[in-house]
């Protein structure tokens, strides 16, 4: 990927070098135009990270002490960070065993007369059923956590462009990443998104007048400039990431107790991860890192079990389709412009783990 870009992003490193102008200029600006346009939203609000973007979205809607927020169970630990830097609580709602994605039955089981909000997470790269999660979410504010699936939709219609205020992260990893820390807000309503706008800027619209108590969550010029060069790329890394998918679908199907990913009707992969499901999981693991092949587990523990939610109180078997997918996921290598053998060499060395497994 960075040799396709490397011409460009060393062009623009130079242009906002020489410019001089490195905080909130025209580089911010014109990122936040083409992402607004890929979101289907009329603003975007670029800002310093996934976690802040998630945050201030929720504070923008008015989500702070005494308010409920749902998120699924089984999402990445920033996505509660959010909700707990609000000082809303967090409260956990099961995944779809197929999908791995937030069930929308589930928002209904746990929405209480305190939820004010719910936080789909597109994992792994694929778009949540999100008809059903507005319906399910009806009188309830959405917040699309968009971190893994950029330049996804359900039913057409682009993730990140559903909920009433929707939060991205462009770390490194992601689909679309800058060289650093990178995020962004999207929504269509206008007063919002120049609250978090003034927000992410000391709480100040004018230089040096100061309207609220805001942070310092800005986005950097270098890394607009960095992401707007690679956006230009990202439907052709998408597909790379697809044509990759689509042959470990074909290699791995009806091997042993393997679990491919499972995508809802209408529902966009961007395969953000490519992850397989196994109960010999750590073996595989171990199996394939003796050939070189490197995998990791997203992610080995759920976030109400983590020593920092301790005091929520939650005790393993809470939550049981968290609990199984922590302990069997395995995400195999993919990255745009991995070839043919290199994928064929993971899928080899997967269907020797197999014929060695007894008790597969
Ligand atoms: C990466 C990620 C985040 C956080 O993004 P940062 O930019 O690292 O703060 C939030 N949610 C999900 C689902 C992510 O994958």
């Amino acid at each position: 990927m960075h040799r396709q870009v490397r011409k460009a992003m060393q062009q623009v490193f130079t242009d906002v070098f020489d410019s001089q102008d490195y905080i909130l200029g025209r580089h911010v600006e014109a990122f936040e135009r083409a992402w607004a346009a890929r979101c289907g939203t009329m603003h975007a609000v670029g800002v310093s990270n996934g976690l802040d973007a998630i945050r201030l979205s929720l504070e923008v809607l008015g989500v702070g002490p005494g308010d409920e927020v749902i998120v699924p169970s089984n999402t990445y630990i920033a996505t509660v960070l959010a909700v707990s830097a609000v000082g809303a609580q967090p409260v956990f709602a099961e995944p779809d065993i197929h999908t791995c994605n937030l069930d929308p039955h589930q928002i209904r089981a746990v929405r209480t007369a305190r939820t004010k909000a719910v936080i789909p997470v597109h994992l792994y790269g694929q778009a949540c059923v999100m008809d059903a999660i507005m319906a399910a979410a009806e009188g309830l504010d959405v917040v699309e956590d968009n971190a893994q699936a950029h330049g996804a939709a359900y039913a057409g219609r682009p993730t990140g462009g559903w909920g009433r205020v929707n939060a991205t992260s462009f770390f490194p990893t992601k689909n679309l990443g800058a060289l650093g820390d990178a995020g962004a807000l999207t929504t269509s309503d206008t007063a919002l998104a120049a609250r978090a706008a003034v927000l992410r800027n000391y709480g100040s619209g004018r230089k040096y007048y100061n309207e609220t108590i805001g942070y310092n969550m800005r986005l950097d010029e270098l890394q607009a400039a960095f992401l707007s060069v690679k956006l230009d790329y990202l439907d052709a890394w998408t597909a790379d990431r697809r044509r990759i998918a689509a042959q470990y679908t074909a290699g791995l199907d009806g091997l042993g107790d393997l679990r491919l990913p499972c995508t809802a009707p209408n529902a966009d992969h961007v395969y953000h991860i490519y992850q397989i499901r196994t109960v010999f999981r750590d073996a595989l693991q171990s199996h394939l890192s003796a050939r070189g092949i490197g995998s990791l587990v997203h992610y080995p523990q759920p976030p109400y079990l983590q020593e920092a939610y301790k005091d929520l109180g939650y005790r393993r078997g809470d939550f049981p389709i968290a609990e199984s997918v922590a302990d069997t996921c395995l995400s195999l290598p993919i990255w745009p412009g991995m070839n043919e053998t290199e994928v064929a060499s993971v899928i080899g060395g997967i269907k020797d783990f197999y014929s060695k497994t007894p008790a597969s």
